[in-house]
């Protein structure tokens, strides 16, 4: 027996037993005559001692190193100077005999919370980055989330269904990954950005209530919060409209913060797309903390800032009790927002004094009399700092004000990681052009329903139709979305026409989906999770990263395998492929 307890269990009222334990060394450090060894494994670490009247055992401790693998049987005794920052800082394990299962090199970074390794050495030696505390308890966090996640949906009645992996490349999406079919040659799967149209084919066969907890695959320039592959919690239902789903996964949510946090969920707010753009600036916002965009085109217009005067949208923010930034400080905030990435041209400010006048950085356009109006605008009171920004895109400027209300919220200490504020986001427009391609997109997938009432604007106005289609969205970030489907089959030929598909190519595409609506589907909707994201959101991670045991690195490489790599010649001759080098 390799073990008969771990190393994060015993306590002092297991004093007295002799045990054994197995794992890696933390540390040995040698003080007096003895030698103590700290021994760790998933559960945590124990103190092991060695006497000096033991020679043997000393010589053969004083001989291990950071991270060899040992077996040690001892006597579980109290300690005289006890760590109350261990579980197990109450006793040490005197140690009789000691086995040394494996050896180790030393660990290109050290094994701790605050390691010395960093980001690419950890990533490429990340079977030993998940010997760390941090680490592991992420992807502990991760499986009690998915537990209990098949908890709740098992308990409402939901199978979980295996959808395949190899499967075709649909227009559409992102781009697709390809697999080279050897059987077929010069034919290619496409392994699944989503398993949504597959979800929706077992509504057909009638499985009524659908979930898998699956890996997804696209192809897209990465960022902080993208993977190449990544895992959704993805879920359809039968028979069902919007507010059953929102219902649903309401509790899905409730049920996850409930046993993973402890945290009672208060009912999730709804908030209309359009009210999302016009006061946050973004389809997810972050509401955790106020700050709504306030317009201001009726007050500061015509007063001789051709700024102003020249723009299609002035709008601003207030931050409370932000009066005291000073100079420098708001100069830094001017070059944030002018950064490339965010691309504002400049910024205004007004703080209110405390006799509650207004003092701007514009003050010689606008009498006091114009910039009250805009106090009282903003409801700002003395000590609030407004700060104001303009454009010609009225939707860029939002979105740049976006960028700047988050900031402040950063500086301001209103974006605390244990707080959640979670909400949907609802009627979101079913198409959105693209000026470059000149056609319409689907904003969320080909086979969103419109909202039954818009269906007539299908012909003559597409562009304001919304579409039954939801976000749920917590502290800023989009954790899920889904929408009510299409299940009639001439509607879903319409949508791709609208979508500039000849009906020879959406036969091509799509034939299966919309044959199979020839049979009777009923109508169906449902939703997937970005669980990646989820649990980061949980654990508190500013990237989903750290809560997969083997991620990538924004080069969509996996540094630990060095993959991908190129194919030896006879495994390209028999897949036929030709590799052409630039
Ligand atoms: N398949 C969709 C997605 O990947 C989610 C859904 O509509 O259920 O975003």
């Amino acid at each position: 027996m390799y073990r008969t307890h771990t190393c994060g269990e015993l306590r002092l009222s297991d004093a007295g037993k002799t045990v054994t334990l197995s794992g890696w060394v933390q540390r040995i450090r040698r003080m007096g005559g003895m030698t103590f060894c700290d021994l760790r494994d998933r559960y945590g670490i124990t103190q092991l001692v060695f006497d000096q009247d033991q020679p043997e055992l000393c010589d053969k401790i004083n001989h291990a190193g950071r991270e060899w693998v040992l077996q040690a049987t001892g006597r579980v005794a109290e300690r005289t100077s006890k760590n109350a920052n261990m579980s197990t800082g109450d006793i040490e394990i005197i140690v009789s005999s000691l086995v040394v299962l494996n050896e180790a090199i030393t660990p290109p970074f050290t094994i701790e919370d605050n390691t010395d390794g960093g980001d690419d050495l950890r990533m490429k030696y990340r079977y030993l980055d998940l010997r760390r505390d941090a680490v592991r308890k992420n992807l502990e966090l991760r499986h009690k989330v998915t537990i209990a996640v098949r908890d709740y949906l098992d308990k409402q009645g939901f199978l979980e269904i295996e959808t395949p992996v190899l499967v075709n490349s649909t227009p559409e999406g992102a781009r697709d990954f390809v697999v080279p079919s050897r059987m077929n040659p010069g034919q290619f799967y496409a392994l699944p950005q989503s398993p949504q149209t597959l979800k929706q084919l077992l509504m057909v066969s009638g499985i009524d209530r659908y979930f898998q907890i699956v890996k997804c695959f696209r192809d897209e320039d990465l960022r902080a919060d993208r993977q190449p592959e990544f895992t959704q919690i993805d879920c359809e239902m039968s028979f069902v409209e919007q507010e059953d789903i929102l219902n649903m996964f309401e509790g899905l949510s409730r049920h996850i913060f409930k046993t993973i946090k402890g945290i009672d969920l208060p009912t999730l707010p709804r908030m209309t797309w359009h009210d999302a753009m016009k006061y946050y600036g973004s389809d997810k916002p972050d509401i955790r903390f106020d700050m709504k965009f306030v317009e201001l085109m009726d007050i500061l217009k015509g007063y001789g800032f051709s700024v102003f005067d020249n723009a299609e949208y002035i709008g601003g923010i207030c931050a409370k009790g932000a009066a005291h930034y000073t100079r420098k400080q708001l100069d830094q905030l001017t070059e944030y927002v002018k950064r490339p990435q965010i691309g504002a041209k400049g910024l205004v400010y007004a703080r209110i004094e405390e006799d509650g006048n207004v003092k701007s950085s514009v003050d010689k356009f606008y009498s006091q009399d114009v910039l009250q109006q805009m106090k009282s605008a903003f409801g700002a009171e003395s000590g609030d700092l407004i700060l104001i920004l303009s454009g010609e895109n009225a939707n860029k400027t939002r979105k740049q004000l976006c960028e700047l209300r988050l900031e402040m919220g950063n500086q301001l200490g209103l974006r605390d990681k244990n707080k959640y504020a979670c909400l949907w986001v609802v009627d979101f427009p079913l198409l959105e052009w693209s000026e470059e391609d000149e056609r319409f997109y689907a904003m969320h997938h080909p086979f969103t329903s419109p909202k039954p009432e818009d269906i007539p604007l299908l012909d003559t106005d597409p562009g304001s139709v919304r579409a039954n289609a939801y976000d749920m969205v917590i502290n800023g970030v989009e954790v899920g979305g889904g929408s009510i489907r299409i299940h009639d089959s001439q509607l879903q030929q319409k949508m791709f026409e609208i979508l500039g598909f000849t009906p020879e190519r959406a036969q091509l595409n799509f034939g299966f989906l919309m044959n199979a609506f020839k049979y009777g589907a009923p109508p169906h909707g449902g939703l997937a999770y970005g669980l990646d994201r989820y649990v980061s959101l949980l654990a508190g991670l500013d990237s989903i990263r750290d809560c997969i045991a083997f991620p990538k690195n924004n080069q969509g490489r996996d540094v630990m395998l060095d993959a991908p790599t190129e194919l030896e010649p006879a495994q390209l001759d028999e897949l036929k492929i030709n590799v052409v080098k630039e």
